[in-house]
């Protein structure tokens, strides 16, 4: 089966170190679809979604992982979207990643298209990045890091080394119709501890190793080869193994309630005077352009939900 869309993780045989590949064709070109960004923005949007669904590669359970650079130059904010959806034996449901991106640019700077490889930190100006996981169930984490990198890889690499104290190489590309990225990280002690480590500088050696054989790899191989034929250029050497590669798949979580729920929000009398004007409230969602459509007695209605829900 040849699938255009996953994520493999590996791990090394008795040594705390873990890592994935992803893949993103269909997934990638469908979050993008209808957008018209620049060539520069449809780079960073893949290589966000990308680097979205590597930073769930720890979790156990159902969550959505963000990742939102806000700037201030030509991107006024990027944000990639993951949610993870884990395996469920009972009901034979494998695991799948769905995922979906927005930008949102500047009118008073606007973007080069000929520049394809533009500079992270140029086209967001002094900015943040924003690293969000919110599990189903359980406490939202969130972790901020300042976008001054040249590359979105570096960014996080730096986040995860500096603030996570978790030794992590990021290598991120993307082509026309391609999103790629590796990510290789130490595990914490707490997640280890089934592996018996008993020779940590050993231990040190090799992961020293391993980085210094992915920071061989090309933006080219990574986009073209197979995961099987990049782990095994890489680390030959080393006894890699592999989970079942989940799949990865576009699909955004817009739906006309969450729409009428962020209608809520707006002020009542901005939404009176919109239908006088317009006779209906349309709003677009941002990720898929799926358009949505509120008619007064539409709007009655969640006006009488609301007051139930005051109670
Ligand atoms: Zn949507």
């Amino acid at each position: 089966m040849s699938n255009t869309d996953l994520i493999q993780r590996f791990y090394f045989a008795g040594q705390p170190f873990r890592g994935a590949i992803v893949k993103l064709q269909n997934s990638f070109v469908e979050s993008l679809n209808g957008h018209n960004y620049p060539i520069a923005i449809n780079a960073l949007l893949g290589e966000s979604l990308t680097a979205s669904v590597l930073m769930g590669i720890h979790l156990k359970h159902n969550a959505r992982l963000s990742l939102q650079a806000r700037g201030d130059d030509a991107v006024k904010l990027l944000m990639a979207e993951a949610v993870i959806q884990q395996a469920n034996d009972e009901l034979d449901e494998p695991a799948k990643h769905k995922i979906r991106a927005v930008a949102r640019l500047s009118d008073q700077q606007p973007l080069a298209d000929k520049a394809c490889q533009q500079d992270f930190q140029d086209l967001m100006g002094p900015g943040q990045l924003a690293i969000t996981i919110e599990p189903e169930e359980g406490e939202r984490y969130q972790g901020i890091v300042a976008a001054d990198q040249a590359t979105l890889a570096e960014c996080l690499q730096g986040y995860f080394n500096q603030s996570e104290q978790l030794p992590t190489l990021f290598h991120l590309a993307t082509s026309d119709t391609t999103a790629a990225g590796i990510l290789l990280q130490r595990m914490p002690h707490d997640d280890g501890d089934q592996i018996d480590v008993t020779d940590t500088s050993t231990s040190q050696n090799i992961w020293e190793e391993l980085i210094a054989l992915a920071s061989t790899l090309t933006n080219k191989e990574l986009l073209e080869e197979s995961t099987e034929k990049l782990l095994f250029n890489l680390f030959h050497e080393h006894p890699v193994k592999l989970s079942p590669p989940d799949d990865i798949q576009f699909e955004c979580s817009c739906s006309q309630q969450r729409t009428a729920s962020a209608l809520m929000q707006i002020n009542p009398l901005e939404i009176e005077s919109i239908l006088e004007a317009d006779n209906e409230i349309v709003m677009d969602c941002e990720f898929c352009s799926a358009r949505y459509r509120f008619g007064r007695q539409d709007i009655e209605k969640l006006g009488l939900l609301s007051d139930q829900t005051r109670h």
